[in-house]
């Protein structure tokens, strides 16, 4: 029997989180001996779709295609766009590849941009309320097989439009109890060899309250119930002791204090234009936020007139210390510094307390605005190195109890984790943690 892996990405988890769960019934009995590491840098920008992409394939955004959470290569507008969810968006191969040359089978559970993955047997892709479709044709659309169909069944009373009817607490609105069922469900019912599976309360909570919060602090203790649900579900399939139970996550998030609309300003310096209610109309050079970073798109990428003037002129404006961001990177300095790149020619980052839409409506600055998870209280998109830092904690018959390392990528993830199955990701830009490795793996 091939031992099993299991990969739980709580997003927006940080290490100040591991602080907290160690004293909780769950994680405390589960990463008892655990391997981990002190902080596991992500990629630019800290947003959720790039990181997990990079989580699931070992390499940064400029190689993996997806640098952005939206299909904004065609210069759309986020709020009107697709998010990503087909894996056929990602350029390079990813860890399920990797677990079907080593003869697993396999399972997703809104993990993202997974969707019609030819790798993954059972796929759940997220499923949100902003689609507004048919719950079954939607998972069936993006690669649900009759049984993963099953699963979402089984625990259809926990996905939150469900919840009036529901016989269990209700747990807000958010999808992790739903998620969890299935994972749970999955485990019991076909009993995968790799499962994955992403969470999103902590992030929700910290765009809506703060990075640090009651309510947070509240959604820690509905993941260490969690923990246990998942932990019992593997008990009952005989297989706890036998899985490698990897627990990480995407990014942090810093508070927000004000959003600025760097369309306005761009409209101010004559690169854009608008119609009376604000919706851009004519353009040189415009913003695609990703909350705390902003890319800057130039309409013509050959026009280096325009290129100059917009550089020069960012950079005035960054010279004056108040609109959100003090430094303006070129699309060469970025590929250069993170190793991501795509058709965007200038990247702002912020100041440390602003976040950046692309509302193009005066005045320059706005409040917060819960509904764009961009311009929360807390918000992330910022460079790698600032912030509270997202985790990386793993145990089970792969990992030495007691083992650390200081500071890990997320994009060594993958690669360790398509070793510890058997396989490797020749492509993988970051690197396999054998110090948190057992010396002499179990045979399979
Ligand atoms: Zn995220």
């Amino acid at each position: 029997m091939k031992h099993k892996v299991f990969v739980l990405s709580m997003d927006a988890m940080v290490g100040e989180d591991l602080a907290y769960l160690a004293d909780k019934p769950n994680f405390s009995r589960i990463f008892k001996d655990s391997a981990r590491a002190g902080k596991a840098v992500t990629i630019f920008p800290s947003i959720t779709y790039p990181a997990h992409v990079s989580m699931m394939t070992g390499c940064r955004p400029g190689k993996t295609g997806i640098y952005t959470n939206y299909l904004v290569g065609k210069k759309k507008i986020p709020g009107d766009v697709p998010w990503h969810l087909e894996a056929s968006e990602i350029k390079v191969e990813d860890y399920f590849a990797a677990a079907k040359r080593a003869g697993r089978t396999t399972a997703a559970v809104y993990w993202p941009v997974t969707g019609n993955n030819p790798n993954v047997d059972w796929e759940i892709n997220e499923l949100f309320f902003y689609l507004n479709e048919d719950m079954e044709a939607h998972f069936r659309k993006y690669g649900a097989n009759d049984e993963a169909i099953a699963v979402v069944k089984e625990n259809i009373t926990r996905f939150p439009k469900a919840k009036e009817f529901a016989p269990r607490p209700n747990l807000g609105d958010d999808f992790d109890d739903f998620i969890m069922g299935c994972v749970c469900s999955l485990i019991k019912r076909d009993r995968p060899d790799f499962l994955v599976a992403h969470n999103c309360i902590l992030d929700s909570m910290r765009h809506r309250r703060g990075v640090f919060h009651e309510k947070v602090t509240r959604a820690l203790d509905d993941v260490d119930m969690w923990l246990g649900e998942v932990a019992d579900a593997m008990k009952e399939a005989g297989v706890y002791e036998d899985t490698d139970f990897i627990l990480c996550s995407d990014h942090g998030q810093r508070n927000n204090v004000r959003n600025m609309r760097v369309n306005v300003m761009l409209k101010r310096g004559g690169f854009l234009q608008t119609d009376e209610a604000g919706h851009i109309t004519e353009w040189r050079a415009r913003c695609i936020a990703n909350g705390m970073s902003a890319y800057i798109y130039l309409r013509d990428r050959s026009d280096e007139e325009t290129k100059r003037a917009v550089c020069d002129y960012l950079k005035t404006l960054a010279a004056d210390g108040v609109w959100g961001f003090n430094e303006v990177f070129t699309a060469e300095e970025i590929k250069e510094k993170y190793g991501t790149w795509g058709d965007f020619d200038f990247v702002l980052n912020t100041d440390g307390y602003s976040s950046f839409s692309e509302n193009a409506s005066e005045p320059p600055v706005g409040k917060y605005d819960f509904s764009d998870y961009r311009s929360g209280k807390a918000t992330h998109g910022y460079f790698p190195e600032d912030g509270a830092q997202p985790v990386f904690v793993a145990r089970g018959p792969s990992f030495e109890p007691g083992a650390y390392i200081e500071q890990i990528e997320v994009i060594d993830e993958a690669p360790t984790i398509a070793h510890i199955m058997g396989d490797g990701l020749p492509e993988a830009e970051g690197r396999c943690l054998f110090e948190l490795l057992r010396k002499k793996p179990s045979a399979d």
